[in-house]
């Protein structure tokens, strides 16, 4: 029995693309072979790695002058290669710390670069986003980090921050294809695969092209964006299997509409189970309403044993994966792309058979 898993990642993949990665588990596509027996230089692989890419820039929009790669190291890997290919001009960067991946990303810059905390939402246990205006940077900053969702903490921004002339990069990990954004915004968005795009193992790095081109000379050739870029992501072997999975769901979202559709989707399922909540007079989400994400829903019911005993009996039910973030505490719904509306009817029809229950 597939059960609802409302897991923050690795999470929920779409059935139709688990059926279809099945069906070519032992021949795909007629090679009589599966893409994890393949070699990243055969011609199959090529197309798929192309394919994936495409489909990427096209449910996307991306700019033709931005690069679009696929590496490996998580998005963890990227809290290193991004001071290191950017920020290499005055060697100062600027982090938005709105939980516990960028502080992460932060810290991580500071072993590379001048790295500042140019606003932080820490004073209230993240359960906002800070007011930024050109004024919160450094004129000489070489760029700014930003995390657009807080898989953790249940926040997100409402639109990105305006940050003139310096180059703004976004952590996309939880959010990525669940509503669409301008990429022009940014200047590089990175994503681990694992909550929205596919299996865990790859990793989307979306670039402006003329930011490739000045890596610090100690930059590891693997994190080296130019090095990738030239050598469209198969320099060394790639994740084959996990990139050709994200060319299923890809392939997958574009059928079902695009991110736009996906969107609409998203907003109900989220303010469905927001307004179940608000209303229930026994569950809380302490966000901000106007940061509240639409991936990543934690609550709390009024005590702590009892948010152990939902968690355990909600498993029982086939809705699996609630326990929240240990920063956090109490319960945590992710609920991502491939989580069906139908996961939602199902926690809420529970929340409240529990509420009555313990109430
Ligand atoms: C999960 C997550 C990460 C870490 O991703 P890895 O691929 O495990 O390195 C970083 N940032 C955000 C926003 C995340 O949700």
């Amino acid at each position: 029995m597939r059960v609802y898993n409302f897991s923050a990642g690795p999470s929920m993949l779409p059935l139709e693309v688990l059926e279809r990665v099945k069906r070519g588990i032992t021949d795909y596509n007629g090679t009589g072979m599966s893409v994890m027996e393949m070699s990243h230089r055969s011609k199959p692989y090529e197309a798929i790695n192309a394919e994936a890419e495409a489909l990427i820039r096209e449910l996307m929009e991306i700019p033709d002058d931005y690069d679009v790669l696929f590496v490996q190291g998580g998005a963890t890997n990227q809290f290193s290669a991004v001071p290191l290919n950017l920020g290499t001009k005055k060697r100062k960067a600027d982090y938005v710390v709105t939980g516990n991946f960028s502080q992460k990303a932060f810290e991580e810059g500071s072993r590379f670069v001048d790295a500042a905390v140019a606003a932080s939402s820490a004073d209230r246990n993240f359960t906002y986003i800070p007011e930024l205006n050109k004024r919160s940077f450094r004129k000489d900053a070489d760029f700014v980090h930003i995390c657009y969702n807080n898989t953790i903490f249940g926040t997100r921004y409402s639109c990105p921050p305006d940050t003139g002339d310096i180059p703004l990069v976004c952590d996309m990990s939880s959010m990525i294809l669940s509503q669409t954004v301008n990429v022009k915004d940014f200047a590089l968005i990175y994503a681990g695969a694992q909550k929205n795009i596919g299996p865990a193992g790859v990793t989307l790095v979306i670039v402006k092209h003329e930011l490739t081109n000045s890596p610090d000379d100690k930059c590891p050739v693997m994190l080296r964006y130019d090095n990738q870029v030239k050598n469209k992501s198969l320099y060394n072997t790639p994740p084959c299997f996990a990139t050709y999975v994200v060319m299923e769901v890809l392939r997958y979202l574009k059928e079902r509409g695009g991110i736009s559709q996906m969107q609409k989707v998203n907003e109900r399922k989220a303010k469905m189970l927001y307004e179940y909540i608000d209303s229930s007079g026994f569950y809380v989400n302490s966000v901000e309403k106007k940061y509240r994400s639409l991936m990543n829903v934690p609550f709390v019911t009024p005590d702590k044993e009892l948010d152990e005993r939902f968690v355990k009996q909600a498993a029982e039910c086939g809705l699996v994966s609630l326990k929240g973030h240990r920063l956090v505490g109490g319960m945590r719904a992710s609920i991502y792309n491939a989580m069906p509306e139908e996961g939602i009817d199902a926690l809420i029809a529970f929340m409240e058979k529990f509420k009555k229950e313990n109430a």
